[in-house]
């Protein structure tokens, strides 16, 4: 359960933070010596009638105060106690349920339909969630039948709100461009049959190999392309094609094509993801970006979920061990802003947790103090099904999203039949709540998670989250983000203007 913690930055000072008011305060020792004591049990009037005028208290790291401080300290912790800054506030409450009459309506609104082109990857990275470092079916070649995939949209799109005109058609694999016939179809399919009342947005994740191949079909149907590259060749040292050699130069030539060829195109269509190990930093990725293609990588850390462990120790030495220090971080940081992790992270804390900002004057009136309440709540930020997007696999399963794995199959999809049944949807949700409510309802980031409750291993006997806060964690996490702040302030104010002003 949330309750005040105070928490110390690297420069000493020493923060408040009371989830009844909503605010951060700074505050001094002797108010953290009361808190301390107050939350042990002591009684506090008769610790401070055992103080004579002229006498002094020690505070360990912060030497002695005189009697007239403590007094004035002292009446100020009692203002503060008697305006609820120590209050438990109630509880967030997280008994929400997902009903089986929300997965049609998500369906009617969906807004991006992925497909698993095929299993099949022409190249064999050494940290693919296939391979041996993780717990993993072994990658198959299946390809996505184009008839049940047909039949998948007709049925997505006869279910479709009148309003929603937009469609984003994405193209996942292994490498999709393996299997190029599958795409041409879909996108002549859609266009044939379905271009005069949808605008589809066609997208693809590709390692980039065979992107000078198919440009002129790429190009002329305007793909948006995600291309998967780890910065310069020693950051992409770990994407090897299947002779174990680099996969850089080709990447890097395919590129350069398409910027030299549809230099309009490459502008605006060819953004980049990027998997930070211990071959690379967020510095030198961004600074090979930035100076070859003048863009800034999607940046995600090695995926450590399902790690296999028998090769647990292999796999730290391998890609984690030697993890290089950021040192231009903080040049990165002032460059990127609100692109950078750390500021996202921030400007999160900040707007959640100072009590300052308000998104208008309507929540400054109603803004409640003891948040929570009756209105109930599923527990994590995990997106309600269909509503996002969904993930056709090759070999039938249809699954949430792409980035978890196929036990959380919620309908099936072979033999030219589509099967999604709302009530085994809804019942596989909420089982999986139920499974990880009694750990959130017991984290400091319940209401302001960011973790999918699908992340969290509610399909074993003991799920775990690596998000999850207690009354020790959580104060660690306001100090790192209050550090960025004292470390750099003007930094914070710039960050202030972009974030919040309009
Ligand atoms: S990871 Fe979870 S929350 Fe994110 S898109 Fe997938 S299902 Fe939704
Ligand atoms: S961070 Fe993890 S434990 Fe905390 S609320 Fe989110 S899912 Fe639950």
């Amino acid at each position: 359960m949330k309750k005040a913690v105070i928490f110390k930055t690297s420069k000493g000072n020493l923060f408040l933070y009371s989830p009844f008011r909503n605010q951060v305060l700074l505050c001094h020792p002797l108010i953290r010596h009361l808190f301390e004591l107050n939350e042990s049990g002591t009684d506090l009037k008769q610790y401070i009638q055992s103080f004579r005028p002229g006498q002094e208290i020690e505070i360990p790291e912060y030497g002695g105060f005189p009697f007239s401080e403590l007094i004035y300290q002292w009446n100020k912790f009692r203002f503060l106690k008697k305006n609820r800054f120590f209050q438990i506030p109630r509880n967030i409450n997280l008994n929400g349920r997902l009903l089986p009459s929300r997965v049609s309506k998500n369906i009617s609104r969906i807004q991006q339909v992925i497909f698993e082109t095929t299993e099949d990857c022409n190249l064999s990275c050494t940290y693919c969630t296939y391979s041996k470092f993780y717990i993993n079916k072994e990658r198959g070649k299946r390809k996505f039948n184009p008839a049940d995939a047909r039949k998948a949209l007709d049925h997505m799109l006869s279910m479709r709100d009148k309003d929603a005109s937009q469609l984003t058609i994405s193209f996942y694999g292994g490498e999709p461009l393996k299997n190029i016939r599958f795409i041409q179809e879909i996108v002549d399919y859609l266009t044939n049959t379905y271009g005069d009342r949808y605008n589809f947005r066609f997208t693809m994740s590709s390692n980039g190999l065979l992107l000078s191949k198919y440009a002129g079909f790429l190009t002329s149907n305007n793909f948006e392309i995600s291309v998967s590259l780890d910065g310069d060749e020693v950051g992409n040292s770990f994407r090897l094609l299947p002779n174990k050699q680099s996969s850089f130069d080709l990447v890097v030539k395919n590129l350069d094509f398409i910027k030299e060829n549809f230099p309009d195109y490459f502008d605006k269509n060819i953004s980049f993801l990027t998997v930070l190990h211990n071959k690379n930093s967020f510095s030198s990725v961004h600074a090979f970006f930035k100076q070859k293609y003048g863009k800034t990588p999607l940046v995600s850390l090695i995926s450590t979920q399902h790690i296999n462990e028998e090769y647990k120790e292999e796999f730290h030495k391998t890609f984690i061990e030697g993890t290089r220090n950021d040192e231009h971080q903080k040049t990165v940081i002032r460059e990127l802003m609100l692109n950078h992790p750390a500021m996202k992270d921030l400007s999160n804390v900040i707007e959640k947790y100072s009590g300052y900002i308000f998104k208008n004057h309507f929540e400054i009136m109603t803004t409640s103090n003891g948040n929570g309440g009756t209105k109930e709540f599923v527990p994590t930020a995990t997106c309600s099904p269909f509503s996002l997007r969904v993930f056709l696999t090759a070999d039938g399963c249809i699954v949430p999203c792409e980035h978890i794995s196929r036990v959380f199959e919620i309908g099936q999809l072979k033999n030219n039949e589509i099967r999604i049944q709302n009530e085994t949807v809804a019942d596989l949700f909420n089982r999986c709540f139920d499974k990880i409510r009694p750990l959130c309802n017991q984290c400091f980031l319940a209401d302001n998670c960011k973790e999918c409750v699908f992340n969290t291993g509610v399909e074993t006997e003991n799920p775990v989250c690596e998000y999850f806060m207690d009354v020790k964690k959580f104060p660690l996490y306001l100090a790192r983000n209050f550090n960025l702040i004292e470390e750099n302030f003007s930094l914070y104010r710039h960050l202030i203007n972009e974030a919040f002003h309009e």
